[in-house]
């Protein structure tokens, strides 16, 4: 072999041939040396402890045993044909099952023998059991000789597994490299921050996490290694963040004008709670610096964030500016239109709506009213943020729920103007503390950390299908005070079908329950029309009628003060921040307001979690650090399209504590010396040089 390099393509290591190399490529994106030393473990096994079988219960993860074989029988016919294996030691036996490959082990495992057994343990029907356990002949003297140890286990495929690379067979490619010269592996930290907190090498860190000789060894190489890629994010984040402010100078709101104030001592149905205030101050300290504003804004359903935007929007008109906000449906668009024409009232400010389907005609006056000035405030979907739209001045451009938009989109709209606009990004419901730095580290944060005054908490309650009369019967109650009422579908892709025809059902069962002429119903669902689904909302937010059967297109921004019932059927299918905006849509009245969890017997444990948090707390900030504990970030909604978030090792729910102090080193490194130029600061400066920047701001220019 020529000389190797951590960019030797991985068919020239001993026991890859062309084959398995197509393999690696294709399954795990595995092209070189470095890339199979990135390939990090994903989980360890801990091979130096044995459980009795007494000890074992369904909840242990994967486990060894060691027991002697008492009796094996082939069960079973056609698919549910199984070779089922008794398995005793001094404290207990349990059952090992095979469906495949019944006689290779039928001829391997006779009874009388002592073996190992290694695998993960199942309940079923009461009993445990572990299928297609990895089973070696104990052999006594191996185990003495220590060999037992963390042993790593790496992600593979099926492919790769039906050809020998499973996660042994990943592991021997990784001893095959390990005379691959550690120096070089290069150091990306400069040293004085690898002292201060008392980090490994990489060299050693990379090789501690394939190779740990014991707990000690792995946690310190794992600890680098997250270390390494949170500080990167951070270092990327903040320094976009940096080049900004250099870069930019920003629209100056210098006045509080005519507008603002009309409306603030005029208009405005109600006062602002202190938080709104606060906000608003923020917001207004932002805007006359001279500096771009990039700032998120974080608030609870039903928080207030609609008004907050306003005023902003009220702020950029009196200075002259143009503002608009760009939501992710055109139904919040449209709820974000009236609600806005209704606080500001006619012939006050020019507000128009543009959404994908506005009229031709209409769609030519309004371009011809940005472009002329004429036209104050846009509200649309992601239509305005195309080509023919260009404004004539805009200067700010307010993005509601925005982890349903990318980046790239985040970006077009700061081309829409010469001087980029202010940027106020409002999150649907809060996220946890360090998604939102990882996500939106490079803005600043406003948080509106409390309700409108006299709101009373919504109170939740979750009931099972065959409590359905009572929950009937509640609805006829409450209908029957004058409030009204919605009843929630889930509505997802891939069972679409079933789906409908749960709600078919449904719609039903309720229609029986609810009949004309004193009960009316409106139905909402995704595969109606915009005007048709339009109607319905009306004829509901008129009270016309008093139900609302609906899909989760109401999911966010919809508004209707006298509905303060919320059901949810099959909740258990909803995740987290989902059944927190449906909740959301009620409580925003004067009255008493119910969620209702329907849901069948049949719960998964993340099921039952997610359930019961929504009935102990109304908390958005509590219920987004559970929802990231149970689904890990790269599943909450939105994060997958950032590619901010394509963390090896590193958890944000667990790691909260590595981020912060990541993220504060690398504020300090900026203070001291913005450029990156100090000596020993070269390690950084070469990042940025070796690399492009992976977030998309270098786009604009
Ligand atoms: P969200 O933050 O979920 O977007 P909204 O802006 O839609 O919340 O506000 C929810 C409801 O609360 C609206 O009906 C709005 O008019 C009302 N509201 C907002 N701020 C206040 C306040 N300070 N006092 C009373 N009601 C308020
Ligand atoms: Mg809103």
């Amino acid at each position: 072999m020529a000389e190797i390099s951590l960019i030797t393509p991985v068919e020239y290591l001993k026991g890859v041939g062309q084959h398995k190399a197509e393999l690696l490529k294709k399954e795990l994106s595995i092209f070189t040396f470095q890339d199979l030393l990135y390939h990090y473990p994903f989980r360890y096994i801990d091979r130096t402890r044995f459980y009795k079988i007494r000890e074992v219960n369904g909840s242990l993860p994967l486990i060894q045993i060691i027991g002697r074989v008492v009796s094996k029988e082939i069960v079973g016919e056609k698919q549910a044909r199984r070779l089922v294996v008794q398995l005793r030691d001094d404290t207990g036996s349990m059952e090992l099952v095979w469906f495949r490959a019944l006689k290779w082990i039928d001829r391997i495992l006779h009874p009388g023998l002592a073996i190992v057994v290694f695998g993960k343990p199942t309940d079923f029907n009461g009993k445990v059991s572990i299928s297609h356990p990895e089973v070696e002949i104990y052999n006594p003297a191996a185990k003495k000789l220590g060999n037992l140890s963390l042993q790593p286990v790496y992600n593979s495929t099926e492919k790769l597994k039906q050809n020998q690379l499973d996660s042994k067979g990943i592991q021997k490619l990784l001893e095959n490299l390990t005379g691959f010269p550690v120096s070089l592996i290069r150091e990306t930290i400069p040293e004085y921050i690898l002292n201060k907190y008392h980090l490994i090498s990489r060299a050693q860190a990379i090789r501690g996490v394939h190779f740990p000789t014991d707990q000690q060894e792995l946690d310190a190489a794992v600890r680098r290694l997250k270390f390494e890629e949170l500080f990167f994010i951070q270092l990327k984040l903040l320094r976009n963040k940096l080049l900004r402010t250099e870069k930019f100078r920003g629209c100056v709101f210098g006045k509080v004008g005519e507008k603002f104030n009309e409306f603030y001592s005029s208009k405005l149905p109600f006062d602002l709670t202190n938080a709104q205030k606060r906000v608003l101050k923020e917001i207004r300290i932002d805007t006359q610096r001279g500096v771009q504003m990039n700032r998120l804004l974080q608030g609870d359903v039903g928080s207030g964030k609609t008004v907050v935007a306003l005023m902003t929007m009220l702020l950029a008109v009196d200075n002259g500016y143009q503002a608009c906000i760009m939501a992710p449906t055109e139904i919040l668009a449209r709820q974000h239109y009236l609600s806005i024409q209704q606080l500001v009232g006619v012939d006050f400010v020019q507000v128009e709506l543009l959404t994908g389907s506005t009229k031709k005609k209409d769609r030519k006056r309004i371009h011809e009213s940005l472009l002329d000035g004429s036209l104050n405030i846009l509200i649309g979907t992601h239509a305005l943020i195309e080509d023919p739209v260009q404004f004539q001045n805009l200067g700010l451009a307010i993005i509601d729920e925005q982890h349903r938009f990318g980046v790239e989109q985040r970006a077009k709209l700061w081309r829409k103007n010469s001087v980029p606009p202010h940027m106020l990004v409002m999150t649907a419901t809060p996220i946890p503390r360090t998604l939102a730095m990882t996500l939106y580290g490079d803005l600043d944060v406003s948080v509106i950390d409390e309700l409108p005054a006299g709101r009373k908490p919504i109170k939740t309650l979750h009931l099972y299908e065959n409590q359905r009369l009572r929950m009937f019967g509640f609805m006829r109650q409450e209908i029957a005070k004058g409030r009204q009422v919605y009843v929630v579908y889930p509505l997802i892709k891939e069972s679409e079908k079933l789906d409908l025809l749960h709600l078919e059902a449904g719609i039903e069962a309720i229609s029986r329950a609810f009949p004309l002429p004193e009960f009316r119903i409106s139905i909402v669902h995704g595969k109606m029309s915009a005007a048709d689904k339009e109607f319905e909302m009306q004829r509901f937010v008129k009270h016309e009628t008093q139900i609302m059967v609906a899909t989760t297109v109401i999911e966010v921004g919809v508004n209707v003060p006298n509905a303060s019932v919320m059901i949810i059927e099959n909740s258990e299918r909803f995740g987290l921040s989902q059944l927190h905006q449906l909740r959301g849509r009620v409580g925003r009245g004067a009255e008493q307001s119910y969620c209702i969890l329907m849901s069948t017997n049949k719960l998964s444990a993340d099921g039952k979690v997610r359930l019961e948090t929504m009935v102990r707390t109304n908390d958005g900030f509590e219920i987004s650090e559970t929802d990231l504990k149970l689904r890990g970030p790269g599943n909450i909604e939105g994060t997958q399209q950032s590619g901010v978030l394509d963390l090896k090792l590193a958890d944000l729910a667990q790691d909260q504590q590595i981020l912060q102090v990541a993220r504060n080193e690398v504020i300090a490194i900026f203070e001291a010396d913005p450029g990156l130029e100090a000596e020993e600061n070269q390690l950084l400066r070469e990042y940025f040089q070796v690399r492009q920047p992976g977030i998309h701001w270098n786009k604009i220019s």
